[in-house]
């Protein structure tokens, strides 16, 4: 199964990992008690279960402080993310979800926005790895990402950010998968967050573009769709220029990258946009 994401987002979302303890504490030397007066001994030995029982707690109390160390594999460990990246990842990661595994509650004004026609829902499962449930209180932009995986469907990349449920490979979604062929599939509520723009997770919609190749250059009927997308959040979400970003533009990737590396095109997709009046 060919892997259907790229090494651009899948490790800006986790959260730092943590080093755990090494081993569990106990001495590995033998004991010296056998050497011992008897006396001696017989009192070193009505110590041993209280030194246990200290050591169980000690191990007890590292476990509770430091968590398990089951952070998933990072496979943006092969790119040099700049240090504005690695500060995102101290807030990009998942908030704990309720006891229940259940969605924390949503405001009620971006629950109301019903999505055109023209947009397939096929939401994510709430699960922590792609769709945790957490609220979007308040839209300030739109992150634009390319998928990184040339060739893939829209909805061949919303399977991946599904599988993450079980794989749990990454911390990775989008609001929005755009097709090659100009469909557009919604994969997380406008109400929740999805895991795509570390800092900005928490107050931009993140759409995600397919490519034909690795340039990154979208193809026109994906373009086409992109525009409408946009124009319709601008007017949901009374957004400006300056409110439609690159991935770049928040973490440094170079996301979307024909966008990044061609910013003529990256500047005529943002003429082809419709701005409400200053
Ligand atoms: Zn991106």
């Amino acid at each position: 199964m060919p892997q259907l994401y790229d090494q651009f987002h899948g490790g800006e979302n986790t959260p730092p990992r943590r080093t755990g303890p090494a081993g569990s504490g106990y001495p590995m030397t033998p004991s010296p008690l056998g050497r011992r007066p008897h006396r001696e001994r017989r009192r070193a030995l009505s110590l041993a279960p209280v030194l246990l029982i200290l050591l169980v707690l000690a191990a007890v109390l590292t476990l509770v402080l430091w968590g398990p160390s089951d952070a998933p594999p990072d496979p943006s460990g092969a790119v040099s993310a700049p240090p504005a990246a690695s500060d995102a990842l101290a807030t990009a990661g998942p908030t704990p979800a309720g006891p229940d595994g259940s969605a924390a509650p949503t405001p009620n004004n971006l629950r109301d926005i019903t999505a055109p026609p023209w947009i397939t829902q096929e939401f994510l499962p709430l699960n922590e790895w792609s769709r945790p449930g957490d609220p979007l209180p308040q839209v300030n932009g739109v992150v634009i990402h390319y998928v990184g995986n040339p060739g893939t469907t829209a909805e061949q990349n919303r399977s991946y950010f599904e599988r993450l449920a079980e794989n749990h490979e990454a911390y990775a979604s989008s609001h929005f998968l755009v097709g090659l062929d100009g469909e557009v599939i919604q994969c997380v509520p406008l109400s929740e967050i999805s895991y795509c723009s570390t800092v900005r997770n928490a107050d931009t919609i993140a759409i995600e573009c397919c490519h034909p190749d690795a340039e990154g250059k979208f193809t026109e009927e994906t373009m086409a769709s992109l525009v409408k997308l946009v124009d319709w959040l601008i007017e949901t979400y009374d957004l400006g220029r300056e409110d439609v970003i690159r991935h770049y533009d928040v973490a440094g990737k170079e996301c979307p990258i024909y966008y990044v590396r061609n910013l003529d095109a990256w500047e005529d997709f943002l003429d082809r946009l419709t701005f409400p009046d200053p």
